[in-house]
């Protein structure tokens, strides 16, 4: 078979590398193939053989190339359209852990290394951490549950006070099924109705065209916080959900964002509760967030804590040392007037739409769940200057609010934060929710719940890993999880070939594919033609 693409696109690189290698960019995309491949080390402990091998950068990076997220759109449209209107319960077993969950645990345990010995050594880390983050995330989206680190700590317990109050919200009774009411219709046809349900953040101020009207009195320190602990937020109606819906509802969720660069979610629920009764579930909702104050600024500019390796931060005139994180909520709790440092609650505009299975309703919200799957939450910025001065006001508001317990802006505000170590500095934070990109959201863009659907969870799963054996040019056949170690290859590795010579690679191994499937096809086609005609003949 010939390829003529094959034999003129390397010429072509050589002759004219500049624009051939924009043509070369646009052919892989056509053909699905990653753009930003990672390549990294793999030895085969069985044959000794060690080698350089391209992973998509979907399968291991935080920030997908437009194929990979592509491709991660559509595994999530199949995913999410599986479990919505599921008719059997699912059959949720813990099941072993498979060879790509293990894969990913030991390539985090190798990049963590990599990025510690980074960090002793003086580099810089904020690649190695986007790596870890999309790495943990990663973690979750293979079916693991929790942190590849655990709990590094004992859980502190907190005064009944500042536990979160229970809503003032109807409790039913729970019935063990995670399946929705059917409906019988007079002609004997069941309807399985379920749920497409909107929820969005309260107003700051007025707005036009994602634009506030009036900057000066938009609420920027409220939008902010709200960003940073939405998915709190998203996690109690849930819970608020489950109590009120007497049974255990199943989810798959988008958070996206919003012209006025505020997150908001949408949210395919399977079964179906009241239009009236979500609302006042949405209304009920809140979340304190108790955290030490963060308004009162204790030190800026120069006048910044210094560190001391026995004692940790110190307050540079008095050589006080400033209390840490867990002494800092212990004082909170024995408070008695304390305040939460923040409240947060959905805003007024909740929109529910009741769906019908298999209906075109229900795919188009399939759609619109996925729309902004590729874009991050800064991504929605369409380039006028008026939204470019907001968000840069955004960035502004969230530059020193304190994103987690380890976030090095609570120095700001006089507390040590979480796990202290050496040369924090307060507005130098480099967790993803300060970033442009994220705009104060830094949570999973992509919630589903444990039993939304087992079968597709083990399909998707299988599907990830067949993408990720496939761009490796290999069977997905199951082998020995323990056969490979994979190690990360140092920048500027002269084993790793330039990337246009690796994009033109995979393009080819995708045609010869492509090729190869076409051919079983015919093949099949012909035997499916020849069973025709023995019919034929023995009639
Ligand atoms: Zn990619
Ligand atoms: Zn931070």
């Amino acid at each position: 078979m010939t390829h003529p693409h094959d034999r003129a696109l390397p010429r072509a690189v050589r002759q004219a590398m500049p624009m051939a290698r924009d043509v070369l960019q646009e052919v892989a995309k056509l053909h699905g193939v990653c753009i930003r491949p990672v390549p990294l080390r793999r030895l085969d402990i069985v044959t000794g053989k060690s080698e350089i091998i391209d992973v998509p950068c979907g399968a291991v990076l935080d920030s997908k190339c437009p194929p990979c997220a592509k491709r991660n759109r559509q595994l999530r449209m199949a995913q999410c359209r599986e479990g919505w209107h599921l008719e059997q319960e699912p059959a949720v077993t813990p099941d072993e852990p498979n060879e790509e969950q293990r894969w990913l645990v030991e390539f985090r345990a190798d990049m963590q290394a990599k990025r510690d010995a980074a960090e002793q050594a003086g580099d810089d880390t904020t690649d190695l951490d986007a790596v870890l983050a999309g790495l943990d995330e990663e973690i979750n989206a293979a079916g693991m549950r929790g942190s590849v680190l655990g709990r590094t700590a004992p859980k502190r317990t907190r005064s009944t006070r500042r536990r979160q109050d229970a809503p003032d919200l109807p409790k039913r009774k729970m019935t063990h099924t995670t399946l929705g009411r059917t409906f019988q219709a007079p002609d004997g046809k069941t309807y399985r109705p379920s749920l497409f349900v909107t929820l969005t953040l309260p107003s700051y101020g007025k707005v036009r065209d994602g634009v506030p009207i009036d900057p000066d009195t938009y609420d920027y320190r409220r939008a902010a916080r709200d960003a940073l602990h939405f998915s709190k937020l998203v996690d109690r109606f849930v819970q608020n959900l489950r109590r009120v819906a007497s049974y255990d509802v199943q989810y798959f969720a988008a958070v996206e964002p919003q012209k006025r660069l505020s997150p908001h979610l949408h949210m395919a629920i399977r079964g179906t509760l009241p239009r009236a009764e979500i609302k006042q579930i949405a209304a009920a909702t809140y979340h304190h967030v108790w955290w030490p104050q963060a308004d009162e600024v204790r030190f800026d500019g120069d006048h910044l804590p210094v560190w001391d390796e026995e004692a940790g931060y110190l307050d540079p005139a008095t050589g006080e040392v400033l209390p840490t994180w867990d002494e800092a909520l212990d004082q909170l709790d024995t408070d008695e007037d304390a305040e939460p440092l923040h409240v947060i609650r959905f805003g007024e505009q909740v929109d529910v739409q009741g769906v019908l299975a298999g209906t075109p309703d229900a795919d188009q919200c399939i759609r619109y769940l996925s729309k902004y799957l590729t874009k991050s939450i800064g991504d929605t910025l369409d380039g006028g200057q008026a939204q470019r001065e907001h968000a840069s006001r955004m960035l502004d508001a969230l530059r020193y609010e304190p994103c987690s317990p380890t976030c090095s802006n609570w120095l700001r505000y006089g507390v040590q934060p979480k796990g202290a170590k050496a040369g924090m500095v307060p507005g130098r934070c480099r967790s993803k929710a300060h970033k442009p990109e994220h705009l104060g959201y830094a949570g999973r863009r992509v919630l589903v719940s444990r039993k939304w659907s087992n079968k597709t969870l083990a399909e998707h799963k299988q599907d990830r890993r067949t993408w990720v054996l496939e761009a490796l040019g290999q069977a997905d056949e199951p082998t020995d999880p323990h056969r490979y170690i994979w190690r990360p290859v140092p920048a500027g590795d002269a084993n790793v070939p330039p990337l246009a010579v690796r994009l033109l690679r995979s393009v080819h191994e995708r045609q010869r594919w492509r090729a190869q499937l076409r051919e079983l096809e015919a093949r099949a086609a012909g035997q499916d033609l020849s069973a025709t005609e023995d019919t034929g003949r023995a009639a």
